[in-house]
């Protein structure tokens, strides 16, 4: 006896209960294309797996940018290395194939405003989003005030893991502030969690040996500095702001 047939909308209906909307999309298109084209049973299904295949990998691409809630979207090939002769290429080209992040270990940009720290961080968030880790980019103050808030609510256990499960965290702007000792307490304790664990990405406006007027405390800076400089990239760009080169 032969099978009444089901109405396509009904088929899409049972298709979505089952989560394979990617299949839901294009099914119309297909079935049409398979009376067009002569497809078999076989390429027509094939064709249909593949469609929830792409749908399920753009979904997880676009929730893989999503969270790493980066500040703009622009990659080494934005970059004009003939501007910043102090930065050599072949090193940044190396960091952008993310074997430091594999490593766990860390990479500090260092230099004056404007000279492309953020622009390179984000670079090479870039390329390991592209490899399918996943990312975290804060402003230093905006996580030490995110951490602070959080004590007042008890939900610092829960935030502080936001910041250790990344493969990458990258912390912007360390140094145009001094902190206060619980909030250094508290990147202290980030930076210490990820030691050996996780990679970052630091960029700051003051060399290293400053670092002491931005953490206060010597004893947690020189602790600090020691876990984050164990393995890590330092990156010192002495060069003009581009912003200013912009202006002019
Ligand atoms: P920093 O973080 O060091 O203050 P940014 O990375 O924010 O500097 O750079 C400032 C602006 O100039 C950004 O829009 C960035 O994309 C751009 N920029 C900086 N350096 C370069 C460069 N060498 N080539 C192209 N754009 C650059
Ligand atoms: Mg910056």
């Amino acid at each position: 006896m032969k099978q009444q047939l089901v109405p396509i909308s009904e088929i899409q209906k049972r298709l979505r209960a089952f989560k394979l909307s990617g299949i839901v999309n294009t099914l119309e298109l297909r079935i049409k294309q398979a009376g067009d084209d002569n497809l078999s049973y076989t390429e027509f299904l094939s064709l249909l797996l593949e469609d929830e295949i792409n749908r399920r990998d753009d979904n997880r691409k676009n929730k893989l940018y999503k969270s790493a809630k980066l500040p703009f979207e622009k990659g080494l090939e934005d970059f004009d290395f003939t501007f910043q002769p102090s930065l050599k290429k072949q090193e940044i080209l190396e960091l952008a194939t993310c074997r430091f992040i594999e490593r766990k270990s860390n990479i500090v940009f260092m230099g004056p405003p404007g000279t492309g720290k953020t622009h390179l961080s984000v670079a090479l968030a870039l390329e390991a989003l592209g490899r399918g880790k996943t990312v975290l980019f804060t402003i230093v103050w905006d996580m030490i005030n995110i951490l602070q808030q959080s004590r007042a609510d008890y939900s610092y256990q829960r935030k502080i893991q936001a910041y250790l499960k990344p493969d990458l965290l990258i912390l912007d702007e360390l140094g145009y502030r001094s902190m206060a000792e619980s909030t250094v307490e508290d990147f202290f304790e980030i930076v210490s969690k990820r030691y050996e664990k996780g990679s970052i990405i630091i960029t700051s406006n003051r060399p290293i040996h400053q670092w002491d007027s931005v953490f206060i405390d010597k004893t947690l800076t020189t602790a600090v500095v020691d876990r984050l400089m164990h393995h890590c990239s330092v990156i010192e760009i002495k060069g003009e702001s581009y912003r200013v080169k912009r202006r002019q």
